[in-house]
């Protein structure tokens, strides 16, 4: 069963296979969309196309164009003839075009995270919350499109002028990741429609359909032809070589993970190409002696079991005082166990299926490899692979306790359900455990300790940190890593001048008034 599974997304075909060998034909939902360039919705123009599968299932659930080369070009061109146009509209349009965009994508909210779990698998409740994060960058960037000010600066001689004037840096293109397949790409067109910027997107080729009604949202809102743009493909790397190779095209806004990213910096020298980069995170959870623990592992359980443990800012490594090590350990281990696993469409699931069999295999290797090295499995620790979960790519909710530094899933985004615990003793060695990472996006604690609090907030090496919470995503708070977790902000105030460029004018002579 498991070879026969894997990799299904690369295989469409065989996954059809696969749900036939099992009796049931894979159910064929037409969910087929199109590339969108220069306000038309088109095919490649190689006229092929790659299916998308849902991962509950295996069924095809729709299609879309493989993107050539051309197809990419084409998207730069619309880009380019567009740009003038937009970005020399009034802030006070762009901002209504980016508020009514968010409009759009609440009325339609339930068709979205519709597609969103077909295609991706998170549990319908969490998909839908999805589509709300997606459409606040729109409103939310919609009231920054307005406030992006210059400067007047006083002038080192009085008969002279310095102005600073801050202006859209041009065509941007973003690719983004399958696991959040709305919002990470509206965390993008946001600030670039606000700065004035027009975009073209490559979406996971995992995820396409959910970007493809985003893209309709915001062009039945009134974003002009070309200022938004869709491309899928499943040739990533030819879709990056086009992009990089475009003179026009001016900055690249990357979310994904570390790997890719590190090749889209050696791509960008070609052209000194200007670039943002979310990249993936191995977030610490911190419960000192004095936690509340409900809220604690709650918190915990929010951070972990999001989209099936697939976060960039999932905890990775969980650390527990001594104190309350034992306690913790139970808690979290009875509240997982009760986890209920299944389709993200069934009512009472809380994880859904991981996005392919590659994603079960490297949840299981980490879970196998800390099983040899000396953890403790709590609960959990298998494939679910009997009964209805056997055409799909399920993982059971885990608890492991024990962790050690030699282990896989202290060093690696394990990206699945897999909560791994160790025990410390002293502050200071949590804040040394917590910073030993090459990642540095998010890092969370929970203590009532007010001293402690600002202690350990500011000596975590992080982007990001949660204090008594495990949620810290919102539109309207700058996020972002250090370290290989990347560079750039995106959301908050700072987020529109990712897509601004900083321009100094020198006025002399202008006398004194
Ligand atoms: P990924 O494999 O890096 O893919 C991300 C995007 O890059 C997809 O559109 C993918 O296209 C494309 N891509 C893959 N190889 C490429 C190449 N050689 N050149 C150019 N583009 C390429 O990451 P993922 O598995 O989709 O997403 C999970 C990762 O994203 C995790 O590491 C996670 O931590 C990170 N992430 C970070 C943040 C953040 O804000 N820091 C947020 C969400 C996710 P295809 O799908 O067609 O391969």
């Amino acid at each position: 069963m498991q070879s026969g599974k894997r990799n299904r997304r690369s295989d469409p075909a065989g996954a059809r296979a696969a749900a036939e060998e099992v009796g049931q034909m894979a159910v064929i939902t037409g969910k087929d969309e199109r590339l969108l360039v220069g306000g038309e919705w088109v095919e490649a123009s190689s006229e092929s196309r790659f299916d998308v599968t849902n991962p509950a299932t295996g069924e095809v659930v729709g299609s879309m164009p493989d993107a050539g080369p051309e197809d990419v070009e084409a998207a730069i061109d619309a880009a380019a003839a567009a740009l003038d146009g937009w970005k020399s509209l009034p802030a006070i349009e762009r901002a209504r075009v980016l508020r009514r965009s968010a409009d759009v994508i609440r009325e339609r909210k339930d068709e979205i995270a519709a597609v969103m779990t077909a295609e991706q698998g998170k549990p319908l409740a969490e998909a839908a919350g999805e589509v709300e994060y997606a459409a606040s960058f729109l409103e939310w960037f919609g009231g920054e499109a307005e406030r992006v000010y210059g400067q007047v600066v006083p002038a080192v001689n009085p008969q002279n002028r310095v102005l600073v004037l801050r202006q859209p840096v041009g065509v941007v293109a973003a690719i983004t990741p399958w696991n959040f397949p709305a919002a990470m790409m509206t965390r993008k067109f946001g600030p670039a429609m606000a700065a004035g910027c027009t975009s073209v997107v490559k979406p996971a080729s995992a995820t396409p359909l959910t970007a493809a009604l985003v893209l309709r949202a915001i062009e039945d809102a009134g974003a002009p032809p070309g200022v938004v743009n869709l491309v899928t493909s499943r040739s990533s790397g030819m879709v990056a070589e086009t992009i990089f190779g475009d003179r026009r095209v001016r900055k690249i806004s990357f979310t994904g993970s570390t790997e890719v990213g590190k090749e889209l910096i050696r791509l960008s020298a070609g052209q000194v190409k200007r670039l943002s980069l979310e990249l993936g995170g191995h977030a610490p959870y911190l419960i000192f002696d004095d936690a509340d623990l409900e809220e604690a592992v709650d918190g915990l359980i929010a951070s972990k079991f999001r989209n099936a443990g697939q976060t960039c800012v999932c905890a990775n490594r969980i650390y527990v005082q001594s104190g309350v090590h034992d306690a913790v350990v139970r808690l979290l281990g009875e509240k997982v166990a009760r986890m209920v696993v299944g389709p993200g469409d069934r009512p009472g699931v809380a994880i859904g299926p991981l996005i392919d069999e590659r994603g079960v295999d490297k949840a299981d290797q980490h879970v196998q490899d800390a099983i040899r090295r000396g953890a403790h499995l709590v609960t959990g620790g298998g494939r679910l692979d009997d009964g209805e979960y056997a055409r799909g790519s399920f993982y059971a909710p885990t608890v492991l306790d024990g962790v050690t530094p030699d282990m896989l899933i202290s060093t690696e985004e394990t990206f699945g359900p897999v909560a791994g615990v160790s025990r410390f003793e002293t502050e200071e060695e949590a804040i040394r455990l917590a910073n030993d990472s090459v990642y540095g996006l998010c890092a969370y604690f929970h203590t009532r300790d007010y001293a402690r609090l600002l202690r350990v907030a500011e000596q975590l090496e992080y982007g990001i940190v949660g204090a008594n919470t495990g949620i810290i995503s919102a539109a309207n708070v700058p996020f972002g890593g250090v370290k290989e977790s990347g560079y750039g902000r995106e959301g908050g105030a700072v987020g529109v001048d990712e897509y601004l460029d900083v321009k100094y004018v020198l006025v002399a002579g202008v006398g004194t008034p």
